[in-house]
């Protein structure tokens, strides 16, 4: 079949619309109508080179549809699911899957980074040739074949433009505060910026009874976007972020401080905002070969712990769901996320807008 999608012939060029080939799902595989991908800066990599990928690819990895189809062997979905795609599929064998640990699933790594389904082939092509799938997921494009274990289900009563946040920038943020820090009541926590991914740790943070929570980022137009995503204070980020920090809890720093941004200068400067005895949740994905200095004497000294997290440590099977069941309640915030809806031909005005960092989440809508 055909399908429209927004292609990456190579870095450093814009994205364009083209019409590709799609093979039908093979063994194991889904075919996703997509209705909606966010735009998340994870893609943006791709197109500045600092995430190296087999090009040409279709990018596009935060995205919720309907199964259309499913292959031989596929038990997880069926035909008429509504699905949230994660872009870390997880096998249920591997070392990690048995150790609870499913965000680190090995089985899918070495063919996601090269662009292809667990066969070694992707089912994308453009002219005759090859189109690797990005993150195993491709949501740039009207439909796209993934691992079924990409394709988690969900319940069919919320909006899939909204359900869509929840695969990357809500299990990214409101993971990383309950899951990866494990934020208890009563605690402090600062998070440097606040995009879709950091105001979804503001979130958490509030799900986790976290008091103050401090939020930071170079735009005052997030003021009121910090606010209403939960924090009780907002910096405007410069040279006295780290002072105000500590004035805000009595001196010491936050318990927890969270980076949703990935710039290794900011990573530092968190660091320092982080009290005696407290940890440093690193969320932002910092672009590939970049060093971020963190001092051994400070980190001995003051027993400060420093975390990865990724995916925000969740059960995409476990907590997509769970994610959408808070949203249903009214205890996630989702539909004001986004800030702005696109269609497919409008994604490098999308990026465009992203890189301003004036918006929380622009989604593509199909
Ligand atoms: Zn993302
Ligand atoms: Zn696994």
């Amino acid at each position: 079949m055909k399908t429209k999608a927004a292609l990456l012939v190579e870095p450093k060029t814009p994205f364009i619309i083209e019409e590709l080939d799609l093979q039908e799902p093979q063994n194991g595989e889904v075919l996703v109508k997509l209705a909606a991908c966010g735009v998340c800066h994870s893609d943006y990599h791709l197109v500045t080179g600092t995430t190296k990928h087999p090009m040409p690819c279709v990018a596009g990895h935060e995205g919720a549809g309907v199964v259309l189809a499913v292959g031989d062997g596929v038990t997880r979905v069926q035909p008429g699911d509504h699905v949230v795609m994660s872009w870390s599929p997880d096998c249920g064998e591997c070392y990690y899957c048995r150790r609870g640990k499913p965000n680190l699933c090995a089985t899918f790594v070495g063919p996601i980074w090269n662009g292809v389904m667990l066969d070694g082939t992707p089912r994308l092509s453009w002219q005759g040739k090859p189109v690797y799938h990005y993150c195993g997921t491709a949501c740039f494009a009207e439909y796209t074949v993934a691992p079924q274990q990409s394709c988690v289900p969900v319940r069919r009563d919320v909006p899939l433009s909204v359900a869509a946040l929840v695969g990357c920038a809500v299990a990214t943020g409101v993971g990383a505060a309950i899951y990866t820090a494990g934020v208890r009541p009563g605690e402090s926590v600062a998070v440097y910026g606040c995009g879709g991914v950091g105001l979804s740790v503001l979130q958490g943070a509030v799900l986790s009874g976290a008091y103050p929570i401090i939020a930071v980022d170079i735009n005052p137009a997030k003021m009121t976007l910090a606010r209403d995503f939960g924090a009780t204070h907002f910096l405007l980020a410069n040279d006295q972020t780290v002072a105000a920090i500590r004035e805000i809890t009595e001196g010491r720093g936050a318990d927890y401080v969270f980076e949703s941004i990935g710039v290794p200068s900011v990573q530092e400067e968190a660091l320092e905002a982080v009290a005696p005895g407290g940890m440093l949740t690193l969320v932002g994905l910092s672009p590939m070969g970049t060093g971020t200095n963190l001092p051994g004497s400070v980190i001995v000294r003051q027993e400060k712990t420093i975390k990865g997290s990724y995916y925000g440590t969740v059960n995409p099977r476990r907590d997509f769901p769970l994610f959408l069941d808070l949203y249903k309640a009214g205890r996630l915030q989702l539909d004001q996320l986004v800030s702005q809806q696109y269609r497919l031909e409008q994604i490098n005005e999308a990026y465009a807008a992203m890189l301003t960092g004036a918006i929380a989440r622009g989604v593509i809508v199909f």
